[in-house]
């Protein structure tokens, strides 16, 4: 079983991600046993069919990019410019997510994006903070 465990700068994200036995982030959504339907980040009523018959599950960690666009203005602490996005799981899944590890004139829509986590910014007590991020699949491998 996969323990919820504190990575260092802390993350974010509460309840929707998770760091898994082999030291990769998890994102964790909702699936309603009624319609079938998954949904990011968790909710507790389901919002196709309002069901209240939800329940965690762990989603895929590797999808496509769907759109995305910088941003110069955030509120305060979070590290700006940073690019914006929205992902595509195969869960059928639309993901809400920072894009890391490329800059932006290097994506593309629909190319193929992986789960990470990234430092974002930086809290009132100046300590940094991390979340859940996406970024091109392979681009840790990019000393060629
Ligand atoms: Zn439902």
């Amino acid at each position: 079983m996969a323990e919820t465990v504190h990575a260092e700068p802390p993350l974010i994200a509460g309840d929707a991600v998770r760091v898994g036995e082999d030291g990769r982030p998890i994102l964790i959504g909702s699936e309603c046993a009624d319609c079938a339907s998954r949904v990011f980040p968790p909710v507790s009523v389901c919002p196709e069919c309002m069901g209240e018959n939800v329940s965690p599950v762990a989603l895929g960690r590797n999808g496509r990019l769907y759109s995305y666009c910088t941003v110069h203005v955030a509120p305060r602490g979070w590290s700006v410019p940073y690019i914006a996005g929205y992902v595509d799981l195969p869960d059928g899944v639309r993901v809400f997510t920072h894009v890391v590890d490329a800059p932006e004139e290097r994506l593309s829509m629909e190319m193929e994006v992986e789960l990470t986590t990234a430092v974002l910014g930086t809290g009132g007590d100046g300590e940094a903070f991390s979340s859940y991020a996406f970024r091109p699949r392979g681009a840790e491998s990019e000393d060629a």
